[in-house]
């Protein structure tokens, strides 16, 4: 087996396993382990994909879901 497969398979088997994730961006494909309570970590990183990916999930909300209609 190469260097990487090896690699792949000790982390496959290894304990962190429950806790590797994607990264929530879709444009980013790295895995990451989640370690943060609670596990609600859904990015690689809060700087490269976290800010990122808040930020344009708070436009997508501003502009699907405008405010309540006055009553
Ligand atoms: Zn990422």
């Amino acid at each position: 087996m190469s260097t990487v497969a090896r690699l792949a398979v000790e982390l496959l088997t290894g304990p962190d396993v429950p806790l590797m994730k994607e990264c929530g961006n879709p444009e980013c494909t790295r895995v990451y382990t989640d370690r943060s309570r609670g596990m609600r970590r859904q990015w690689c990183g809060m700087d490269s994909c976290g800010n990122k990916s808040n930020a344009a999930a708070y436009r997508a909300r501003k502009k699907s879901a405008p405010a309540e209609p006055a009553r």
